[in-house]
């Protein structure tokens, strides 16, 4: 059991975060150029050829997979505008639906409160949500549940995205949000960096629950938008 606030820092780590995902995605792209460049020769034996083709490709893989984690964090200056939490909600189950598909995993939703808004980013708040839905998903090896509950009070809305995954040490726990740590073959590690961030800029903050072979749960806090409150 671990939790983690997160101080206001705004974006300028979302934008250092992007420069350096960048300077990432460099490397697998020079590495694939290498083997390329190596396949260029006759005289490579056949089984060399085939592994430099699946490094080259894994490479790629991997180069992708960044990109994919840290989607739409290019443009900058985004507007901050009341978003409604379950139709963005919405949106990422929809994202996500193929992916929990092939994994055999059951995506539930539970909705205790509509009609709630937050201010933020929607390409990021959608692609935060993308993430922790994703690592879920990925901790989840022969099937399960990865259930979604929207809750809140005049205040704050609570968002839990909970797996019947494998679940982490409190190690890992610990580790989660720094660049980099990964226990995924093809992992980038940049996930949960992004997630965290994104967090930050507002305003909110995550508690983690996680045990090993019990399944993670995530709950994200975040103030209700000033610009938008319900008068119920
Ligand atoms: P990646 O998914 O590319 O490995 P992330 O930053 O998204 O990178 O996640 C970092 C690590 O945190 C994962 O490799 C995994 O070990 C752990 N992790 C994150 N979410 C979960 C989860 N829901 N269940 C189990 N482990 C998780
Ligand atoms: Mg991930």
């Amino acid at each position: 059991r671990e939790k983690i606030y997160l101080e206001t820092d705004k974006l300028s780590t979302i934008s250092q975060l992007s420069a350096s995902v960048s300077h990432e995605v460099r490397n697998p792209l020079t590495v694939t150029k290498g083997f390329l460049q190596l396949l260029y020769n006759d005289n490579v034996p056949e089984e060399k050829r085939k592994s430099y083709i699946d490094l080259a490709l894994s490479e790629l893989y991997r180069g992708e997979a960044i990109i994919t984690d840290f989607l739409s964090l290019t443009k900058s200056n985004q507007e901050t505008v009341p978003l409604d939490v379950v139709k963005e909600l919405n949106y990422v189950t929809n994202i996500i639906y193929p992916y929990a598909l092939m994994n055999k995993v059951d995506v539930q939703t539970s909705i205790e409160k509509e009609h709630v808004f937050v201010d933020g980013v929607a390409s990021y708040f959608r692609q935060c949500f993308i993430n922790i839905a994703k690592n879920g998903i990925e901790a989840i090896p022969n099937g399960g549940a990865l259930q979604l509950t929207v809750k809140g009070n005049n205040t704050h809305v609570f968002i839990i995205i909970k797996d019947s995954g494998i679940g982490m040490t409190p190690k890992e726990v610990e580790k989660l949000g720094t660049r980099y740590f990964t226990t995924k073959d093809k992992g980038t590690g940049l996930g949960t960096p992004l997630i965290f961030r994104i967090v930050q800029s507002m305003n909110g903050s995550i508690d983690i629950k996680s045990q090993p072979g019990d399944g993670t749960e995530f709950k994200v806090t975040f103030p209700v938008s000033s610009f938008h409150s319900e008068s119920a």
